[in-house]
């Protein structure tokens, strides 16, 4: 099967390290727990750019902590045989910077993408199963016939309630909850 899979909250703990950064550079608090909507909206947008740039630099790249069990769930599927892509609406700027960290972590992966339209990106590389937490993306990717999957995220809780879309609170559930729609298939391509 081919897999694509988003980098920031699905494979590490983004927001932290932007909560930090607001904290540090602006003197705004971002609870996790209250962030029930994609925006941000104690920031203005100029501000939450420069966050995202800052937290998206080679050196705080170079930082990130891969959530529990989420490189040994992406090798896993590697091993048996699905391709996998690693898709992110990062700048094309940070792809150097991402390719090494995904080599640091030992996530093994056949491609990565920096893009600006994942949805689109994934429909042209006939994705069948896209993990990813923003609900837009998530949305258009049902929309597009794709099977959905999420880790659980105050922002994404209202639409992990539509039927259709796998979630979990970690990766070692959502590998177990994917294990029927992944077994037994291979790559298509
Ligand atoms: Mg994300």
């Amino acid at each position: 099967m081919k897999i694509a899979i988003d980098i920031d909250s699905t494979l590490h703990d983004y927001w932290a390290g932007l909560a930090a950064a607001a904290r540090k550079r602006f003197g705004v608090d971002l609870p996790y727990d209250q962030q029930v909507t994609w925006g941000i909206d104690r920031l203005r947008p100029e501000q939450v750019r420069a966050l995202v740039a800052e937290t998206h630099r080679a050196d705080n790249i170079r930082k990130a902590t891969p959530y529990p069990g989420a490189v040994e769930t992406v090798r896993a599927w590697y091993e048996a045989g699905h391709e996998i892509h690693v898709m992110s609406h990062r700048d094309a700027a940070c792809h150097e910077p991402t390719a090494a960290w995904l080599d640091h972590i030992g996530l093994p992966y056949h491609a990565l993408d920096c893009t600006e339209d994942k949805v689109a990106g994934a429909v042209a590389l006939n994705i069948e199963l896209l993990v990813d937490d923003s609900p837009d993306t998530l949305e258009r990717a049902l929309e597009e016939g794709m099977a959905v999957a999420t880790l659980s995220h105050p922002w994404n809780r209202e639409l992990c309630e539509v039927e259709g879309i796998v979630t979990a609170p970690d990766w070692a559930t959502l590998a177990a909850r994917l294990a029927p729609l992944l077994s037994g298939q291979r790559a298509t391509s």
